[in-house]
């Protein structure tokens, strides 16, 4: 070895260039702060957790029916990217797995995949990298003992996750009940965009006419349907609802006209049929336009999904014209706008009076997108105008997406402070605000369902 290089690699030993330090993860600054966020007892801006009885993913296996290993990955985000094998009605868990085993094989690198390890890895004990066919067997059956009993939703969400409270978003009804002690409720108002005629909300669970009907109400014009509009929310914020959630993007675009209600009237009560595409928007945008002064009136925020799922036309962006035109509305836009981070950043930026971003899903979707969005948002806003969430169906995605979000914030906070770019304690403070204190402050009807004392 020519007595150059042999100097040259005594000296990169001695003094180790940046890229051969400790990873993030590894330094102590990280490991202070992401003990210190795991303390914090967190206020989830987002889930879909339903009542016990309707958990998604019961299906018939050789021990009756239940949720099994199967559900578990069906029902994450994994199932709409990765290939997963069907599971066939009454199979055994052992034919299911022969087949399925191999199926992870192309998404090890993927987000998708990853943030469900760490449910397996701390709520079961396996890590399911290297799983065995036995080891397998006895998660696929802890799985099923553990769905017997609602006492595993609650022990998953508030103890191992440590959330203290979830906004729960019911998907299919005005639903003034919430089905857990620690859900509060957003109102989903997607079927109120398409209540021009009775027949376009057909389930009676989320149908304005029979809320009407119930409250004795008429339904016979477009200023009756906004009377109803007002009563839906006036009796929404009194029984504990606190926000409205949309997520029509993922079936139009997020493009809002500003129509006039001479327009709108003529379109209501006509079917379908009768009707052009053009008419149908103009209608959907002009109640978007009155839902958005309607949640200014009753100091409702709004949640909006934003980017992936449907892209044409989730671009945040297309919001600009009616978020300015309603400087009373408190928007919060979802998901951080995926892919469209920066562009999210520079309109809550803009908008800083009345936009927050909810990071909801997002580090589930790209750990690494989550992490430049987190580091780009902190330098660009207040930090008490970012807030997060996990969006998860069963209580397994719920925690993976926790630990997750702690996992990428802690990285964040701690570069920052590595960097010099912030002090330590700044950055504690920040974390506590994104996972915790800004919800409370967007949402303060959250306040009163506050359990977790010793650290209220
Ligand atoms: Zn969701």
């Amino acid at each position: 070895m020519p007595r150059l290089t042999l100097f040259a690699l005594l000296f990169l030993i001695v003094f180790p260039s940046p890229a051969q330090t400790l990873a993030t993860r590894d330094r102590p600054t990280y490991s202070r702060i992401k003990a210190h966020l795991d303390r914090i007892p967190s206020i989830d801006t987002h889930e879909h957790i339903q009542p016990f009885s309707e958990i998604p993913g019961r299906i018939r296996t050789e021990r009756g029916i239940g949720v099994n290993l199967f559900s578990v990955w069906k029902n994450s985000y994994y199932a709409g990217v990765h290939k997963l094998t069907p599971w066939i009605d009454g199979q055994t868990f052992d034919s299911w797995w022969n087949a399925a085993q191999g199926d992870f094989e192309n998404a090890k690198a993927t987000s998708f995949y990853r943030y469900q390890l760490s449910a397996f890895r701390d709520l079961y004990g396996v890590d399911f990298e290297t799983i065995t066919a036995a080891q397998a067997r006895e998660l696929d059956r802890r799985i099923f003992e553990n769905y017997k009993s609602a006492a595993w939703i609650r022990h998953v969400v508030t103890e191992k996750a440590n959330v203290e409270l979830m906004l729960f978003d019911p998907r299919i009804r005005f639903d003034f009940e919430p089905p857990y002690d620690f859900a509060v409720l957003a109102l989903r108002v997607n079927p109120l965009l398409l209540a021009f005629h009775p027949d376009e909300t057909p389930d009676p669970l989320h149908s304005p006419y029979v809320f009407a009907r119930s409250r004795g109400l008429r339904m016979g014009s477009l200023d009756d349907y906004l009377a109803v509009l007002d009563r839906l929310f006036q009796e929404a914020s009194r029984t504990g609802i606190v926000c409205l959630k949309y997520s029509g993007a993922y079936r139009r675009t997020l493009h809002f006209d500003r129509v006039g209600s001479a327009e709108a009237a003529a379109v209501f009560g006509r079917p379908r049929q009768e009707l052009s595409a053009h008419q149908i928007k103009a209608f959907e945008d002009f109640v978007f336009w009155k839902l958005c002064e309607l949640a200014a009136k009753h100091d409702l925020p709004f949640q909006v999904h934003t980017g992936h799922g449907r892209l044409q036309g989730s671009n945040p962006m297309l919001l600009l014209d009616v978020i300015e035109a309603n400087p009373k509305t408190k928007f919060v836009l979802f998901h951080g706008g995926f892919p469209w981070v920066g562009e999210t950043g520079a309109i809550a930026m803009r908008n800083i009076r009345n936009v927050w971003i909810d990071s909801v899903w997002l580090p589930t979707i790209s750990y690494t997108m989550g992490k430049r969005a987190l580091h780009e948002w902190l330098e660009l806003l207040p930090s008490d105008k970012i807030l997060w969430g996990g969006d998860a169906a069963l209580v397994e995605g719920l925690y993976g997406a926790a630990i997750y979000m702690r996992e990428c914030l802690a990285e964040v906070l701690a570069e920052k402070v590595e960097d010099g770019q912030l002090r330590e304690q700044d950055a504690l403070r920040i974390g506590r605000q994104i996972l915790r204190e800004n919800a409370l402050s967007l949402f303060p009807g959250m306040r009163k369902k506050l359990w977790k004392s010793a650290t209220r």
